[in-house]
């Protein structure tokens, strides 16, 4: 009997059961580059509570694999805001940088449909022309490893934004899953990454809306289902840039826990608890969850006094 596709990849990496995930499993998955502000604290806030809302675990993964951006003491105090703010994840924390095993064998399985690429990043962009698939890479230049996105139309349904679809090829194009420098790039990662830890909910900034059918290509190609996704408004400053260590936002203290809740609920357009107890609030907060109230836009303005 020959072994299917999936058979083969859910034997070698994944536990037995890793494909027919039932209970709710959510995570945090922030990069260590620096500390928590306001939108990642947003973010977590949402995964946290859409989890604990319905009766699932929580999980933090620390998404380190590029050790240029990320530091080790940018890691440590996500952990301490997090507990300050009380959002506290199960199991261990999981670093990417320690699980890169995986990464390794998805890509042998994903090894039929990848070439090498020589292009530089402003040669792919905006959408990458598919130059080194056609005329093959040029060898005396580094390459690195690009995956022949699917022709097919990759659509989901998001749980904020409903019904969402891209042409492959047209609307995306080829994306890098192993980069020059040797590191696996994000969209490999992150799928791996959520099949290991069983994910069945994806809730992040609506950024990543379209690395979402990227992500849904790898699954496809592993012959593995994928989590169901929610994206959520990104925060964003006065200039309408995202929030983030290059737009200098300030790091959330958890000192003002219970002001900057209140804050984010508002902004996730929640039902705010009267209560200014800190437990209390993010009880509150569980019980009324509902991803339906969330503000089907793009972005948010961070509050003045967090930026
Ligand atoms: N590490 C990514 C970030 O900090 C999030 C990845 C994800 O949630 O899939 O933007």
């Amino acid at each position: 009997m020959t072994k299917s596709k999936n058979d083969k990849y859910t034997a070698r990496n994944f536990r037995d059961e890793s494909n027919s995930r039932s209970h709710y499993v959510g995570r945090f998955a922030p990069s260590p580059s620096g500390p928590l502000h306001y939108g990642s604290l947003v973010t977590a806030l949402a995964s946290f509570l859409d989890a604990k809302h319905n009766k699932g675990k929580w999980l933090l993964r620390i998404e380190d694999l590029d050790f240029f951006r990320n530091s080790r003491s940018a890691s440590l105090e996500i952990q301490k805001q997090l507990k300050g703010f009380r959002l506290i994840w199960d199991d261990e924390v999981l670093f990417q940088s320690s699980s890169t095993l995986g990464y390794s064998e998805a890509l042998k399985q994903l090894a039929d449909s990848t070439y090498l690429c020589s292009c530089n990043r402003k040669e792919s962009r905006p959408i990458y022309n598919g130059n080194c698939r056609k005329n093959g890479a040029d060898k005396t230049k580094s390459t690195a490893l690009r995956l022949m996105i699917s022709q097919d139309k990759l659509s989901f349904k998001d749980a904020v934004f409903g019904h969402l679809q891209w042409k492959g090829l047209e609307d995306l194009g080829d994306f890098i899953i192993k980069r020059k420098d040797g590191v696996f790039a994000y969209h490999l990662a992150v799928v791996v990454d959520d099949l290991n830890q069983k994910i069945t909910h994806v809730v992040r900034g609506s950024d990543l809306l379209d690395s979402t059918p990227r992500q849904l290509d790898i699954y496809k190609k592993l012959g593995l289902n994928p989590p169901k996704y929610c994206h959520l408004p990104v925060i964003v400053d006065s200039n309408n840039f995202k929030l983030s260590k290059q737009s200098f936002a300030k790091k959330v203290d958890p000192e003002k826990a219970v002001t900057i809740l209140r804050l984010a609920l508002t902004d996730l357009g929640q039902i705010i608890p009267r209560t200014e107890n800190h437990q209390h609030l993010l009880e509150q907060a569980i019980k009324n969850w509902n991803v339906e109230r969330i503000p089907k836009k793009l972005t948010t303005k961070a509050p003045k006094m967090l930026l």
